[in-house]
């Protein structure tokens, strides 16, 4: 006889088979690479300064590509930090059972968020001096020493308190007796751009602040500056720890950076052919009729369309693999669904699996394409592909 116990790990372990079967069977999928991703970390590892670690930014659900099981293998891969952006994301990792260090680079600005952060052990960013006050009253009323990271504007303009005005803020903190500064740290503007004159001037404000913090005998704590760009860019801005988001997830946050490190793309979106029909010439496809056929066309429909992430505007313009060759995506993308050209496909069928970002033979398709299409960032193409689509761990 099975126990309660065996019986529900049995159905438990059915049900993520028959999740994975589901959706390996699904219309439309994410694939994420695990030994991809691993194989990133080291290779990102591999050009760290000696005493640098690394912080794997897995924000916004790993940018995409699912976070629980990113983090997964990024510690395991020699990541020793996490960074999130906000509150929910931190929780999301610990109910997952995730014990490493997690650090908050969003602002925490109420006295429940300050309580959610102690009690799930997160390690929040403070920017104000007003931060530094309510963090420490909060600490005292819940009888804790709470780590705290604090951030200085250098010239991003966006959280933290501006260099020059830093030296009363720092010094509350370490004042503070509630409080233990576990890193003070700031962010680049323009780390991924060719020009370093905004970059130098940034990272030489920051070695300003920090040598003032100092001559006020504020011990110094872990120091960091540099996300993808900027650990690609030098290794002098390497300090303790980096904060990589892009490069882990095997994506150049600028093509002159490209020869630092070798690193491959961990996910992919495909999708299936679900029908496939002859048009005869002159003959209007999708919403507004936006292409219309000029001789006998062979059209596959692909479930897949922009409520998946497949934006809009590259109707007509949007290129896919089928079977190891590029085929043209006609017409409007719809909610659901597009058409492709498979004309010079005669073995196509229903069924098919169509790649639209990734690789197959030795042909590829990348996020940056896409940006590059769009005049946007291949950060928001990741982030851009919707929770309807199943992320499938490779
Ligand atoms: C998102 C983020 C990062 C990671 O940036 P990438 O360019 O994706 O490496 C690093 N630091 C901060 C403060 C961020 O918000």
């Amino acid at each position: 006889m099975l126990d309660g116990e065996q019986l529900s790990y049995i159905v438990s372990q059915a049900c993520r088979h028959y999740q994975f079967s589901k959706a390996i069977r699904q219309r439309a999928w994410v694939e994420i690479d695990h030994q991809a991703l691993a194989d990133n970390i080291r290779a990102l590892k591999g050009i760290l300064a000696p005493q640098t670690a690394l912080m794997a930014v897995v924000k916004a659900d790993a940018y995409g590509h699912g976070a629980i099981k990113v983090a997964e293998t990024v510690l395991r891969a020699g990541a020793t930090w996490l960074a999130i952006a906000t509150l929910g994301e931190g929780v999301e990792l610990r109910e997952a059972g995730i014990t490493a260090p997690i650090l908050v680079l969003g602002a925490t600005n109420t006295t429940e968020e300050i309580e959610a952060i102690a009690h799930w052990d997160l390690q929040p960013t403070l920017c104000t001096l007003a931060q530094v006050k309510l963090f420490d009253q909060t600490a005292a009323k819940l009888g804790k020493i709470l780590p705290v990271h604090l951030k200085i504007d250098t010239g991003m303009s966006r959280l933290g308190t501006r260099w020059e005005e830093a030296l009363p803020f720092v010094s509350a903190a370490h004042a503070a007796s509630n409080l233990n500064i576990a890193s003070i740290y700031s962010h680049f503007a323009t780390a991924d751009e060719p020009d370093p004159s905004t970059l130098n001037q940034q990272h030489q404000r920051f070695q300003e602040a920090i040598a003032n913090f100092q001559q006020h005998g504020i011990p110094i704590p872990k120091l960091h500056i540099s996300n993808s760009a900027a650990t690609l860019h030098s290794t002098a801005l390497h300090y303790d720890l980096v904060r990589i988001g892009l490069s882990i997830y095997g994506v150049y946050p600028a093509p002159h950076l490209a020869a630092q490190v070798s690193l491959r793309p961990v996910l992919q979106v495909k999708a299936r052919i679900t029908q496939i029909k002859t048009l005869p010439p002159n003959t209007g496809v999708s919403y507004g009729h936006r292409f219309k056929t000029s001789a006998p066309t062979k059209i596959a429909v692909v479930g897949i369309g922009y409520a998946d992430g497949v934006p809009r505007r590259l109707s007509n313009q949007l290129k896919v693999l089928v079977n190891g060759i590029f085929a043209p995506q006609v017409g409007a993308i719809t909610m659901d669904q597009i058409m492709l050209d498979v004309t010079h496909l005669p073995a196509v069928q229903v069924g098919d699996v169509v790649t639209l970002i990734g690789h197959e033979t030795k042909e590829q398709l990348t996020v940056d394409q896409w940006a590059n299409q769009l005049g946007t960032i291949s950060w928001e193409i990741l982030c851009g592909f919707k929770h309807r689509l199943p992320r499938i761990n490779l």
